[in-house]
């Protein structure tokens, strides 16, 4: 199985120190994902961005696809995606470098870097996920960010997928109970998106949606688009347990409840080969 969608950053959640550490941090999540029987965690940069803006966050002034690729360089279980500002001038050129470190995504986190998702300004950067051959990956679904629902809908992320048919874009938290029929639009029309279920199986979140809603996403596209995640630290061995007992329950065959714990993420974690 593998973990994905896992924040990291320097410090972690430094008041809520566990038996395997820091949550947040790099050896903790290394651990986490061990205990749990996860063969691999997909850890995300922080993003750079003041202080405020978020908490998994790094100093604008530091480059933080260096900090993961340092951080992760250890732990043979863990593998990292980028967190990039596509509005960022050098943006393109920090695609290529953060391949160059051996970073196998890139995240977007369009309320936090205020953006508008399909702004053709942001073209090249998308050009040049594209290029590297890495997934994409968008935060969707309700944000108490100030920033507008409106400009990271997922219909405006469906409008990069239409521009670049050939980027894999991740969209996560599957859209919430509020996007995830613009969700399942997507993925019925872009075959090379998919979605993660990031807090999506937990009624006690945000993001969640209800079964019933993800289980006509898999009648309608298969289980091959929709990959298991947890956004971690915010998580618990024991919602992650819970977690798989509620994909458990949905009944599907053994090879359809792999491809969402591993299969889907093991392929996206392997860039493609672009000339
Ligand atoms: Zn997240």
């Amino acid at each position: 199985m593998i973990l994905t969608h896992c924040h990291l950053w320097p410090e972690g959640m430094t008041d809520r120190e566990d038996d395997f550490g820091i949550p947040g941090r790099p050896e903790h999540l290394s651990k986490f994902a061990d205990e749990l029987g996860f063969e691999k965690a997909v850890g995300l940069a922080p993003f750079e961005v003041p202080e405020g803006r978020s908490t998994a966050r790094i100093s604008p002034d530091e480059d933080s696809s260096r900090w993961l690729a340092d951080a992760i360089a250890e732990f043979d279980n863990i593998v990292g995606f980028a967190s990039l500002d596509p509005s960022r001038e050098d943006a393109p050129e920090r695609v290529a470098a953060a391949k160059e470190l051996g970073l196998v995504g890139v995240k977007v986190h369009p309320p936090i870097f205020r953006i508008v998702v399909d702004d053709p300004k942001l073209d090249p950067f998308y050009a040049a996920v594209d290029r590297a051959g890495l997934p994409l990956m968008f935060h969707t679904g309700y944000g108490s960010w100030a920033w507008p629902l409106e400009d990271y809908s997922v219909l405006r992320v469906e409008r990069v997928a239409k521009r670049f048919p050939d980027l894999r874009i991740i969209v996560a938290h599957c859209g919430g109970a509020a996007f995830c029929r613009d969700v399942l639009a997507l993925l019925q029309s872009n075959p090379l998106c998919c979605a993660d279920l990031a807090m999506a199986l937990r009624p006690d979140a945000g993001w969640y949606v209800p079964s019933d809603e993800l289980r006509l996403i898999v009648n309608c596209v298969g289980a091959d688009r929709l990959v298991y995640g947890v956004d971690y630290p915010w998580c618990s061995i024991e919602s992650v347990e819970r977690d798989i007992e509620i994909i458990d329950e949905w009944g599907l065959s053994d090879e359809d409840e792999r491809m969402i714990l591993h299969d889907n993420a093991a392929k996206l974690i392997q860039p493609l080969q672009r000339d």
